[in-house]
């Protein structure tokens, strides 16, 4: 066991030893002359107190015949109701017990009870986001609660699915040539509600609801693979992903109108009469979009794949098949699809092979289903593009726009460099150009948006730089909410520009991933900023489902179960401030001595850093400024935050075309003024990427993303 979780453990051990030493001697009637403060006797509790109270705990409470009894039970494997010594948890229960109800069946009627009771709920509660947090073995977790129970805690179960409330209560059917459960979005989404403390939901609430369909490999080495329905809210408020049906077999499901079937009859029901979140509570409930890759929409919406002639969901152009085995589509102003072709009959060889059943929910079957930039863009174009500079045909000097060896050799080192500068919000820092094929969509990000603009200029070709900036600079106003309502129209030229020419740079390579390029401002126009409708959020969900998955046999159950401990112990972070490295170094506010210095601190998602503390973290964009923080102050009680800052003088484009780059939030910057300034910190304060051009210059890029 980790270390950190050992002390943890121990910790909380000994709080609850010395709180039930005191409850413990109330309860025998031995009361010591003077109230026990239960903070002072968990710090005096020695290891020599502890044997004490365990030999008389020991005395109390025999507990040995629940061990063996519980002990031979199999971890792990579907057990009846009634099996556990402490009863299994029903649905029901999860709604309305209160914690410990489970656990202790004695009465409780007096202050000193209640009081214990909380110790008990407050140690299970521990254990539970304690065993979340650190990801322990279902063994290990059942050890340590022998090991409790035995020193003085037999308040605590003894089986593991007692302790993290396991959901034991669902059907696994066979369906599609797999194994199944459907959870349901009226018990799933109440729960994912409950986790938003900071919105009320009352009965006058629309719930506008994304849902994601995708296929994701459970094993390294194996075809076992999982096809989740998730779902969440996207307005008015934004909720954590939760899980409505789950299929896992060794390959995707057979038939996806079977799949998609108990889901589809109960969204139908749902669309009607609205769901119940809560008691007496029930929402109006919408269909905002289906975010999936390109497969999974074609195999949802029954349509043709992006390998067919007839491959894109958007537009009616024609796929032509090269010598090299790619299917390319070439054109970008081809006739729009939309949701009316859907009610046409279906004809014998043409873009839809079959009616799908999510018709049944009156769905736009084109402009419900967005297209996401996560796999098209990031996971599929800029990696494709990474690449192509790197071998094959652009090295070939017959090539017009070939790339060099050497220019490959500065663009690795250039990456390498420039991502250890990212800011601390950038949990993963984009790895040498020669892993693109395993970049993760976020690495992906970063040099799209931050690191190529800056380190292809004046490495790639001058043409190949400025088709690059099409892309780049059409993201970026994508991306942001500043940004899109201004450029949106540019947007959809760059994007088509870039489609259009790519051939002309790359060959003739102009596959689905490109040519989806000219259709996702149009999405843009629908449904706003390309993150309220890409995978981000599912995949990293997904990522986490996969993470539940220790054995080959009984996958579906495995998640069912492991989501169903979740619940107890997952809360949504909380917007936090906290401040780190308090110094005494200046510069400070003339006139307001009594405020505190910190080297670093911690806004919400936001990391701050003076200059000489942390020089990624230190650039900010304020008003039409773009400034370096000396100092960060505090009051010593109180939340106001101030920030002493100085400015650069001079502010330059990096670019000039397709647009100004400084209207897009990417600046050239340099003599920074020793004058310093100071404000406090609040919504004006837009963090940068701050990158290092030469001796005397720098990079500042705003930074679009939230972690
Ligand atoms: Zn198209």
């Amino acid at each position: 066991m980790k270390k950190k979780a050992f002390n943890q453990i121990q910790e909380q051990h000994v709080q609850a030893l010395a709180t039930f030493q005191t409850t413990h001697a109330l309860a025998i009637g031995n009361v010591p002359d003077q109230e026990v403060d239960v903070e002072d006797a968990a710090g005096s509790v020695s290891e020599a107190d502890l044997r004490g109270i365990s030999a008389v705990v020991h005395e109390g409470f025999d507990i040995e015949g629940e061990i063996v009894s519980e002990d031979d039970m199999e971890l792990g494997e579907p057990i009846e109701e009634g099996d556990l010594a402490h009863g299994s948890v029903t649905e029901t229960d999860l709604c309305v017990r209160e914690w410990g109800g489970d656990f202790d069946t004695r009465d409780h009627t007096d202050k000193e009870s209640d009081s214990e009771a909380e110790e008990e709920n407050s140690l299970c509660q521990f254990l539970v986001s304690w065993n979340a947090r650190h990801k322990i073995t279902r063994e290990a977790l059942k050890d340590l609660l022998v090991g409790l129970r035995i020193h003085n805690h037999p308040e605590l179960p003894l089986d593991t699915r007692t302790l993290l409330h396991t959901n034991l209560d669902y059907s696994v059917e066979d369906r599609c040539g797999g194994s199944y459960v459907y959870i349901s979005l009226a018990k799933s989404l109440p729960s994912a509600l409950s986790k938003v403390h900071s919105v009320s939901v009352d009965s006058n609430t629309e719930l506008h609801l994304q849902f994601n369909i995708d296929g994701l490999p459970v094993f390294n080495n194996s075809t076992q693979c999982i096809w989740p329905i998730l779902c969440r809210v996207v307005k008015p408020f934004i909720s954590p992903v939760c899980v409505v049906a789950l299929y896992a077999g060794r390959r995707k499901p057979n038939c996806f109108n079977e799949f998609l079937r108990p889901f589809v009859d109960e969204m139908v029901l749902i669309l009607q009469n609205g769901v119940e979140i809560s008691t007496g509570v029930t929402c109006r409930v919408s269909i905002h979009s289906f975010v999936c890759d390109a497969p999974a929409r074609a195999d949802i919406k029954r349509t043709k794949h992006v390998n067919y002639h007839q491959g894109c969901d958007k537009c009616t152009v024609e796929g032509i098949y090269t010598k090299e085995r790619r299917m390319t589509f070439n054109s970008t102003k081809s006739a729009k699809r939309c949701d009316a072709d859907f009610d046409l009959p279906l004809l014998p060889v043409e873009y839809r092979v079959q009616d799908s059943v999510l018709r049944n929910l009156q769905v736009g079957m084109v402009s419900q289903f967005p297209l996401d930039y996560m796999h098209l863009t990031l996971l599929g174009l800029v990696r494709r593009m990474a690449r192509d500079w790197q071998d094959g045909l652009l090295h070939s000097k017959a090539f017009p726009f070939h790339v060099r060896r050497a220019t490959i050799n500065a663009l690795q080192s250039a990456v390498v460099n420039c991502a250890v500068r990212m800011p601390h919000e950038f949990q993963r820092r984009c790895r040498a150009l020669q892993e693109c094929d395993s970049w993760k969509a976020t690495e992906a990000r970063q040099f799209l948006l931050y690191l190529g603009p800056v380190i292809l200029k004046d490495v790639l070709d001058e043409k190949m730089y400025e088709h690059f900036k099409l892309l780049s600079t059409a993201i970026r106003c994508l991306c942001s909410e500043e940004l899109l309502g201004i450029y949106i129209d540019h947007a959809n030229s760059f994007l088509t520009q870039f489609v259009d020419e790519y051939v002309k740079y790359y060959g003739n390579k102009c596959v689905y991933s490109v040519h989806g390029h000219c259709h996702i401002a149009d999405d843009a126009r629908v449904f706003g900023v390309l993150d309220n409708f890409s995978g981000f959020p599912f995949e990293s969900y997904l990522g986490s489902l996969k993470g539940m998955v220790n054995k080959s046999h009984q996958v579906v159950q495995q998640i069912v179960r492991r989501i169903s401990e979740r619940e107890l112990s997952e809360t949504l972070p909380e917007d936090r401030m906290v401040l780190k490295h308090r110094h005494k170094c200046g510069p400070e506010i003339d006139g307001r001595p009594h405020l505190l210095q910190y080297g670093s601190a911690l806004v919400g998602h936001s990391h701050i850093a003076c200059d000489r503390r942390g020089q990624n973290d230190c650039c900010f964009r304020v008003d039409n400024n773009v400034c370096v923080v000396r100092n960060i102050l505090a009051e010593s009680d109180s939340d106001n935050l101030y920030i002493v800052y100085s400015v650069y003088e001079k502010v330059e484009p990096l670019f000039d075309t397709p647009v100004d780059s400084t209207d897009i939030g990417i600046h050239v910057v340099s003599e920074l003024s020793d004058e310093v300034f100071y404000t406090a910190f609040d919504n004006r304060w837009h963090k940068c990427v701050h990158l290092p051009l030469d001796n005397n210059r720098a990079v500042a890029i705003q930074l679009l993303h939230k972690p």
